[in-house]
Formats: C-alpha cells, sequence, structure tokens
C-alpha cells in the first residue's frame, strides 16, 4: 500500500515492495514469544509477516528514494521461503501509483546493504538476445551509501554473508553511480541523514524537516513500533545490540522533543505514529495502521 504524507511544504510517499515472512525471533532477539505474540500473532512456523516499507520525498533537490526493498533477483527457492507472490518489481509500481517511473528518481539512500534493503536497486536486463547484465533500477539516480556498511557489505562474514548480495551493489560501483561518503548528509534543504549504530555499523536514519513539521524515517534502528517503545526489544539481527538500545534511547529524546512522525520500515501492522510525554517513558500513539495478515500479495 502506498500512503501520502505531508510534511510542511513537502510531500512524502510510503511505499511498500510487499510483505514476506520472517522468523517472529528475528525481530525480537531476546524477548520471550509469550510478550511478542502479544503484539504480532505468528503462524504455525513462527512466522511473522513483515513489511518493506521505502520513502519517497519529492525535495527540492529532485526526488529522493530511502531503499529499495527485496527487489527481483532473489532465487525461487528463497522467495517460496520468504512466502512472497510473484509479482515483479513491486516497488517500481507502487512508486507509479504515486505517480513516478523509475527513471526520475534523482537520489537513491541506502540506509545500509542489506538484501531487504538493496535488493531492489539492481535488476537484470537482457537486450536483443545478449546475455544479462546487472543494471540499476533507476537509471539516472546517484545512489548514496556510508562507506563503513559497504566495508562490511563487501566483505561479509559467515553469519552476514547471506545479507550481502554483490550483485546489489558492485554494478553501481562499477557504473560510478554509488557514492560512498561517511556519516550524516544533508541530502536537500529539508532532507538530511543520521548515523544510527547498533543494526549495522553505520545505519542510515533520515529526518524530513520543513515549516515546523518533521518526519523520521527510522529503518532498521527500530523497525517495529514496540521496539521503539520498549528499548530493550532489539533485533537478534542487530550486529551491536546494546549500541542499538543507545540509539534508540537517542532518536525517541529527538522524535519525542520535536513531536515527528515516525515510519517504521518493517512494521506490518503500525505504518506511522508519534511519541507523547508519558509517566515514565514516553507513550506512543500509532496513527495509520494496516491489518496484519498472511495474505503475501498486499
Ligand atoms: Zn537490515
Amino acid at each position: 500500500m502506498a500512503y501520502s504524507v505531508q510534511i510542511g511544504a513537502v510531500r512524502c510517499h510510503i511505499l511498500s515492495d510487499g510483505l514476506h515472512y520472517s522468523d517472529g525471533g528475528g525481530f525480537f532477539g531476546l524477548i520471550p514469544r509469550a510478550l511478542w505474540q502479544q503484539v504480532i500473532q505468528p503462524n504455525e512456523q513462527n512466522q511473522i509477516p513483515v513489511d518493506t516499507r521505502s520513502l519517497l520525498i519529492e525535495s527540492d533537490a529532485g526526488l529522493i528514494l530511502v531503499d529499495t526493498g527485496h527487489g527481483d533477483k532473489l532465487p525461487p527457492k528463497v522467495r517460496t521461503r520468504l512466502g512472497m507472490d510473484d509479482r515483479t518489481l513491486r516497488l517500481v509500481g507502487e512508486l507509479a501509483r504515486a505517480g513516478f517511473q523509475p527513471e526520475e528518481v534523482d537520489l537513491v539512500l541506502l540506509t545500509h546493504f542489506h538484501g531487504d534493503h538493496a535488493g531492489g536497486a539492481t535488476r537484470w536486463e537482457a537486450v536483443d538476445g545478449s546475455p544479462p547484465t546487472l543494471v540499476p533500477v533507476f537509471p539516472r539516480a546517484r545512489y548514496i551509501g556510508q562507506r563503513l556498511d559497504l566495508a562490511d557489505a563487501s566483505f561479509p562474514n559467515e553469519r552476514t554473508a547471506a545479507t550481502y548480495i554483490a550483485d546489489n551493489f558492485r554494478p553501481l560501483l562499477e557504473r560510478n553511480q554509488l557514492e560512498i561518503v561517511d556519516g550524516p548528509q544533508r541530502l536537500a534543504s529539508s532532507v538530511r541523514t543520521d548515523i544510527a549504530p547498533g543494526h549495522t555499523a553505520a545505519l542510515q536514519v533520515v529526518w524530513v524537516e520543513s515549516q515546523g513539521e518533521c518526519l523520521l524515517f527510522l529503518g532498521d534502528s527500530a523497525n517495529w513500533a514496540v521496539q521503539l517503545q520498549r528499548l530493550a526489544w532489539v533485533p537478534a539481527f542487530d550486529t551491536a545490540p546494546l549500541q542499538s538500545m543507545e540509539t534508540k534511547r537517542r532518536l525517541r529524546h529527538e522524535a519525542l522533543e520535536r513531536n515527528a512522525l515516525l515510519v517504521f520500515q518493517h512494521d506490518a501492522q503500525v505504518v506511522t505514529g508519534r511519541l507523547v510525554p508519558g509517566t515514565r517513558d514516553p507513550e506512543f500513539h500509532p496513527l495509520l495502521t494496516q491489518p496484519a495478515h498472511f495474505d503475501a500479495s498486499r
């Protein structure tokens, strides 16, 4: 589902690359199932539905896309395991529903290089019967990624090898289309990134700020709303869980102070919400929600 939100003078679109299934333990780490199943009910295989959202920003520096979803290069076996349907380029379909073509995207920010965020950066293309080659899905775009995360992606270890696929970023490097940056970036007068380490070494989150309003795209720093409410709820995927907790503490404070509209990248139920002061910890008020079910065709 694509949703549009207005932040001051800036139009944003929350797009989805579709739902897939994932083991519930991955997203909730040390938290016992008896607790997290009160948030999201798993199926018989202990799997939960997971969304894969991107943010499209109509900025004064052009059209900015944050993350690209799984894309279409996953082998059929993996797609079946993830419970993905056979639609192709789902994110591009969402982009079209928001009124844009891939050629119109000026900048693609990869929050990090995990396969469910960078997979849709490239695709296979065969021209006139010649062998297929990997090409950028967004042909005109400048792609941006962090140096430390690209280093990890380029030299994966046994734990990260399954998610760091060179086909997702190497063709961009070869075409000089991937700009490697270090630290927070200003992307447009109303758009900037911040580094939110924990999930990866240099995970990027995105702030949209205009006319006193703001939006925070949390990426994988808190990809389910409950993870921002409860600092100890850290995914098993995170490379530095204690750092994730401190990152969330800081982001939660900033979001609360600025009344930021929060966008959750993987939450199958809560798309957006805001924090409000609570008696001890801040309280979370969901704004845009969707029913979570196991219909992977959404
Ligand atoms: Zn990730």
